[in-house]
C-alpha cells in the first residue's frame, strides 16, 4: 500500500526505531510512547484490521508479542505486559495496517491500562441471545 506508513517502515521508506523483526513481522517503538517500551507489532504484509488479517499471520503476530514480552522481562525487568488492539474506525483505529500495541509493565509502575467504559445497559442473557452462534 503506497500511502501506508507501516508499509513504508517495513520497506525502509520511513524511519522507525526497530526493536526486532523476522520474515513475517516488524516491531518498533511507538512515536508517542504511552509507557516505557511501548512497542508496535505489525505484519510485514499489508492487512487493514482483524477482519482482514490471515490467521497464519495473526499467529506470527501473537508469537512476536510473546517473544518481546520474554525479551523485555529478561532485558529490563518488565514482569507484565498489556496487549492492545483496535480494528475499525469505530474502535478508534488510527493506522489502518493491522498492529498490536505492547505495553511492558513493571511492578508498582502505577499505570492503569484497562479501559474505563460505562458498562453494558443490556443484561448478559440478552447479549448472549443476540450474539451466540446458531
Ligand atoms: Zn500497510
Amino acid at each position: 500500500m503506497p500511502d501506508c506508513v507501516f508499509c513504508a517502515i517495513v520497506e525502509r521508506r520511513a524511519p522507525a526505531l526497530i526493536i526486532h523483526e523476522n520474515a513475517n513481522v516488524v516491531s518498533f517503538l511507538s512515536i508517542r510512547p504511552y509507557v516505557y517500551g511501548h512497542t508496535l507489532i505489525a505484519p510485514k504484509s499489508h492487512h487493514a484490521d482483524l477482519y482482514d488479517v490471515p490467521t497464519a499471520q495473526l499467529a506470527h503476530l501473537i508469537e512476536e508479542a510473546r517473544i518481546l514480552a520474554l525479551h523485555y522481562r529478561k532485558r529490563v525487568g518488565a514482569v507484565g505486559a498489556n496487549l492492545l488492539h483496535a480494528s475499525g474506525a469505530a474502535a478508534q483505529q488510527s493506522v489502518f495496517h493491522f498492529h498490536f500495541h505492547l505495553l511492558p509493565r513493571f511492578t508498582d509502575d502505577g499505570h492503569d491500562a484497562w479501559p474505563h467504559l460505562p458498562g453494558a445497559r443490556e443484561s448478559r442473557e440478552e447479549m448472549q441471545a443476540a450474539l451466540r452462534f446458531g
